[in-house]
């Protein structure tokens, strides 16, 4: 049995005094989530505040992305054993985001996968398909490539300790969900081609679905076998939002 997993990825929004407030109203009602694990995913600046926001809170704290490198000459970068100390125990990597604006490479997203587990931190790795290769009809070609990468420097076994998420690219912030269907499909997908290398590895692992995900349609996709809980960017800035898709996956 997975436990399902929701995790929240402000991305590049809020303040001190938005965050103080989002924080408090999960707090308050994270009571009625149950079943479900929750997680949330500030901008760096703000990790150690929530995290200490959170301090009485079962609700776990995890970076946007993460740096390939440990130390060094990497101005600007943030290092894996930073994002732990700060009390992180997810890195989210490969988000679509990082790969088409900032040119992350299957190889680099790999790479930043190995240094989140090598500080003890849980990937989150994002997959998923532009709408055009959804067109051209090679979403699993897409997503294979995505995963095998990681496969190919990790190992299979890493991938234990590891959640993805699989996110169509159409569907990010666009309010255009894919159908439980189309992710249960790709899911199932993702879970058949981790299995072709450990079976046990593919009956365990987290897969969640991202995408326009909000209160009113998060039952339905989360009802599939192979959906275990979302990564939520939108409505994961509104507290009774987010909390609402925490019991929908609970
Ligand atoms: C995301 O950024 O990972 C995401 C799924 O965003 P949204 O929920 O806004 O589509």
């Amino acid at each position: 049995m997975r436990t399902p997993l929701v995790a929240g990825n402000w991305k590049l929004n809020g303040s001190r005094e938005s965050i103080k407030s989002l924080v408090s109203g999960l707090v308050a009602g994270e009571g009625g989530v149950n079943q479900a694990d929750v997680a949330v995913c500030p901008s760096f600046v703000y990790l150690n505040e929530v995290n200490a926001l959170l301090a009485d809170s079962k609700i776990s704290l995890g970076s946007q992305d993460i740096c390939a490198e440990d130390s060094g000459a990497y101005t600007g970068e943030v290092a894996g054993s930073m994002i732990a100390e700060m009390g992180c125990s997810y890195a989210i990597v490969g988000h679509s985001e990082r790969r088409s604006i900032y040119g992350e490479s299957d190889e680099l997203v790999a790479r930043k996968f190995v240094a989140a587990q090598r500080h003890g931190l849980r990937p989150i790795l994002c997959v998923g398909e532009t709408l055009e290769e959804r067109e051209q009809g090679v979403t699993e070609d897409v997503v294979a490539r995505q995963i095998d990468a990681v496969i190919a420097e990790a190992g299979i076994a890493a991938f234990k300790d590891a959640v993805i998420a699989y996110e169509p690219v159409w569907a990010i912030g666009t309010g255009m969900t894919a159908t439980p269907e189309q992710a249960q499909d790709v899911h199932a997908f993702i879970r058949a081609r981790i299995a072709e290398s450990d079976s046990a590895v593919a009956e365990g692992i987290q897969i969640l679905y991202g995408g326009s995900v909000k209160g009113n349609n998060a039952a339905e996709l989360f009802a599939n076998v192979d959906i275990d809980g979302g990564l939520i960017g939108g409505a994961s800035l509104d507290a009774d939002e987010f909390l609402a898709i925490c019991k929908a996956a609970g």
